[in-house]
């Protein structure tokens, strides 16, 4: 029997999100085998959820029954939201898809560690070319608005349609079915764009380049393994290796059952972490405390970055166009050189977001910003009892809503740490330290209000920014960043963890620095980078490891 016959997989990838396909997909590629662990189900236009009141298929939180692709998870510095399927995030995200500006090469703990500025272009190009990186051709109704009222509010030149991964049609045909346009035949046959604004939902159309029409699409058709709702819940090295050189068990269950867990075990030669920031240290903290992984670096869960966001908007009951229709986020503006805003839709009918937004609330966060809010709503009642009923309750939503997501590019990080909290002592979760980040942003608000009086609607927060003076983010980043040692990071330049062989990170964890835009191309493209530097199968000698003075510090 061959070394490489002892092993059930070369490697396994954990996750299969932006990183985990990448990762699965090149490394077939170079000739390993390979097994994606991604405890999230498979979605197919079929069992997508046609609205989000089917809230047992769009939630993922498999303990109360929900086995949906979208994750809401709560810290005391940010409410992050995250995908969990195959596909990882790109089921649930909204496909924009922007290369962030040089200068975050020249910040955070990987600045010098390569030619950053030379190397990456390279792998933008490659990303965008994958995931079919295309300016939006379709403006919505919501997106025309967001134009008039940037021109109104003196910003009117900064309007630009979103780049995003979404086949539309050359001719502006919706709806059209054309063999593999991506890559050469070898891709799954895929249909226009039909503007539905449905991106967020999961596209049932076929029209939106998630990942499991691009890159794990190409994956398993070379062979790679895709093992869904399949949980890693351990992974050490194997036969006393503390190094991993003699590869790796890991250890997983069943994501989705109730009762019989159905726990198996695997062995491989070198492992990808790419669970996403938030799963990948969540995974990490718990094998370096029950000893399975103890070198990982002591710098787990520093410097991680959620953007500065608010998602405020307006509803304008009765409008006489659906602002639902368009793509998820189809144009932006900058209201000033930090602070982006976009234009962000849910489909017609899921409307059940509509229980967390209400009548827009300036002031200082805390005490006074709820009575403040309590003042506004009840004015608003005394003054149009009706109008404010109206935009209070849910229904009709979505085609009355236009979400302002506003986006500031100014550094801020926190620190998650692996504690039990004072509320709930029985077990160890991940909790948030550090700076709160402002989730009132005045000018936004200004803006809101300006767009809102355009339409002759109701400017609107969000009910928990209020409330519980909690941002809620969809972009958390870092966690496991990139640095030139143990000592500043958990992962090197070519994210190789520090302390083991054969073993990487692929995803938004390693990113270093703030992007100021959406995270999911500088993932891929990071993930590219990384992959490019694995020696293909036959050339391997399965030593990989961060450079030698770092290996085994922590
Ligand atoms: C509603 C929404 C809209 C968004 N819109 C955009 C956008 O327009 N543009 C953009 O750039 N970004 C957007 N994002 C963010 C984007 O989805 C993430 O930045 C991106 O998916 C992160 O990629 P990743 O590779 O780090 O991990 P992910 O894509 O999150 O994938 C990680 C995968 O790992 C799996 N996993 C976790 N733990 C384990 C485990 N122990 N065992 C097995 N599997 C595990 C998870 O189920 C998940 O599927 C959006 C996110 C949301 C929620
Ligand atoms: S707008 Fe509708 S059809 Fe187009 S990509 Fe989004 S969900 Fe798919």
């Amino acid at each position: 029997m061959s070394r490489d016959d002892q092993f059930d997989f070369d490697f396994i990838v954990i996750g299969s999100g932006f990183g985990g396909s990448v990762s699965a997909h090149r490394l077939t590629e170079k000739g390993y085998k390979v097994a994606v662990m991604e405890m999230g189900r498979r979605w197919t236009p079929e069992n997508l959820p046609r609205t989000s009141w089917s809230i047992h298929r769009w939630f993922w939180r498999p303990k109360l029954g929900l086995r949906g692709f979208f994750n809401m998870r709560f810290f005391k510095h940010a409410t992050i939201f995250h995908g969990c399927a195959v596909g990882g995030g790109s089921i649930t995200y909204a496909c924009t898809l922007l290369a962030p500006p040089e200068k975050v090469w020249d910040s955070g703990s990987w600045a010098s560690l390569a030619n950053w500025k030379a190397e990456m272009p390279g792998h933008y190009e490659t990303a965008a070319r994958m995931l079919g990186v295309t300016e939006n051709t379709i403006l919505g109704p919501a997106d025309h608005l967001l134009r008039k009222a940037a021109e109104a509010t003196g910003c009117g030149d900064t309007f630009y349609r979103t780049h995003v991964g979404i086949f539309q049609s050359s001719d502006g045909q919706p709806n059209q079915t054309f063999a593999d346009p991506f890559f050469g035949g070898e891709g799954p046959p895929r249909t226009t764009c039909i503007s539905c604004g449905g991106c967020m939902m999961g596209c049932r159309f076929g029209a939106k380049n998630t990942l499991d029409l691009t890159y794990l699409y190409l994956a398993e058709k070379h062979g790679a393994q895709v093992f869904p709702e399949t949980k890693v819940v351990d992974l050490k090295p194997l036969k006393g290796a503390a190094d991993g050189s003699q590869g790796y068990e890991v250890r997983t269950v069943n994501s989705t059952a109730s009762i019989r867990h159905q726990p198996q075990r695997f062995t491989c030669r070198g492992v990808v972490f790419s669970a996403s920031s938030l799963g990948t240290m969540e995974l990490l903290f718990q094998l370096k405390e029950r000893g399975s992984l103890p070198a990982i670096s002591s710098q787990l869960g520093q410097h991680v970055r959620t953007n500065s966001e608010s998602l405020i908007g307006a509803r304008t009951p009765g409008y006489s166009q659906d602002l639902s229709q368009g793509i998820a986020i189809g144009s932006g503006i900058y209201i000033d050189e930090h602070t982006h805003i976009e234009a962000v839709r849910y489909p017609r009918g899921c409307d059940t977001m509509g229980f967390l937004t209400t009548i827009l609330t300036d002031g200082r966060p805390g005490p006074q910003r709820i009575a403040l809010w309590l003042k506004n709503v009840t004015s608003s009642l005394l003054r149009h009892p009706f109008k404010t009923v109206r935009v209070l309750q849910p229904l009709g939503w979505a085609r009355e809503f236009v979400i302002l997501l506003c986006m500031q590019a100014l550094d801020g990080e926190i620190e998650m740490r692996w504690k039990r909290p004072w509320f709930w002592p029985f077990r160890k979760f991940l909790v948030s330290r550090g700076e709160k980040v402002p989730t009132y942003i005045p000018r936004a608000n200004e803006f809101a209000k300006k767009f809102a009086q355009l339409t002759g609607g109701f400017a609107m927060s969000l009910l928990p920014e209020i409330l519980f003076d909690v941002p809620g983010t969809a972009h958390c980043i870092g966690g496991c960043v990139i640095a030139d040692s143990p000592a500043r990071g958990v992962v090197d330049a070519r994210h190789r963890v520090f302390g083991y062989k054969n073993m990487y990170v692929c995803d938004g964890s390693v990113v270093a620095a703030n992007l100021g835009v959406n995270p999911s191309l500088t993932i891929t493209a990071l993930a590219e980078r990384a992959m490019s530097f694995v020696a293909p199968k036959g050339e391997t000698s399965w030593n990989d490891a961060p450079v030698p003075a770092h290996v085994g510090a922590s």
